[in-house]
């Protein structure tokens, strides 16, 4: 094949990679064309393996070798481009056999609540190019709470801090069905297992923290905002509330790509909170 520089640039956009063979007159641009294939084959390896393991996590069923040719032939943002393309949903899948006494809990297929939940390394690095900060000054690490189980609220397991004095004003809060009912629909929205929910106590302003594959919600916030409020608005912040907590799976700041992951879960999960309400 002969190639002039218009079939050539052509080829550096879309791949499949072929071989190329140029025309005397255009030795340096064959040196040119080959220092470029082989920069790009160099280019920061383990980047490209963490973008790797963060679509293998969101599309498990999806062939290895698959994903890492996209990735390959994607242009600038690689990894939203490729997911992107993998959220059509028609890509190669891996078979596995199902066991019919032990099916899986959900399927595996697109970013499911149990997709993300699973995730347990975030930042994966700058790769949007706008830089839109949102900001949230009520989140932060509880890594100074000292919680212990209490009990369960109809399945939702609840936490208090070790050592509060008048739990009783706490735990025979009328209030708190109410929020552990309104939890309840919410799993329902997210078609989640119920032991990815908790509530907790605590008499701050953080509204939710991760640990693990557990999400934590603060009852005191509820209290503060929603008691005497009409059950579709806390329904609405609360869903946006687990978002927000979902969202902090894939990054730890509030930076444009945790906008991007939290719009993404908004828009994904809407249909379903508003047939909830209706
Ligand atoms: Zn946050």
């Amino acid at each position: 094949m002969i190639l002039n520089a218009k079939d050539l640039k052509y080829l550096e956009n879309k791949g499949p990679k072929q071989e190329v063979i140029f025309e005397e007159e255009d030795i340096s641009k064959q040196e040119n064309y080959l220092k470029q294939e082989n920069d790009s084959k160099q280019e920061n390896p383990k980047s490209e393996d963490l973008l790797f393991n963060s679509l293998k996590k969101m599309f498990a069923d999806c062939e290895d070798d698959y994903i890492r040719q996209c990735l390959e032939q994607a242009e600038d943002d690689k990894l939203i481009n490729v997911e992107n393309q993998l959220m059509e949903g028609n890509y190669p899948k891996i078979k596995i056999p199902v066991d019919p006494e032990n099916p899986p809990v959900t399927v595996k297929t697109g970013k499911t609540f149990m997709n993300v939940i699973q995730i347990t390394r975030y930042n994966l690095g700058s790769y949007l190019s706008s830089n839109q900060i949102v900001y949230c000054k009520n989140i932060e690490g509880h890594s100074d709470l000292s919680l212990q189980f209490e009990k369960f609220l109809d399945g939702i397991e609840f936490y208090i801090p070790k050592e509060m004095k008048d739990k009783s004003a706490i735990t025979s809060n009328q209030s708190l069905n109410r929020f552990s009912n309104l939890l309840k629909d919410l799993i329902e929205v997210f078609e989640c297992p119920p032991k990815f929910i908790h509530a907790f106590y605590d008499n701050s302003n953080l509204i939710t923290f991760n640990e693990g594959s557990a999400l934590f919600f603060n009852f005191k916030i509820y209290i503060d905002l929603y008691k005497a409020d009409p059950k579709f608005d806390a329904m609405t912040y609360w869903y946006t509330v687990i978002c927000h907590a979902l969202a902090h799976k894939f990054v730890e700041g509030h930076n444009s790509e945790y906008q991007y992951h939290f719009s993404s879960l908004v828009t994904k999960y809407m249909k379903s909170l508003v047939k909830k309400m209706i």
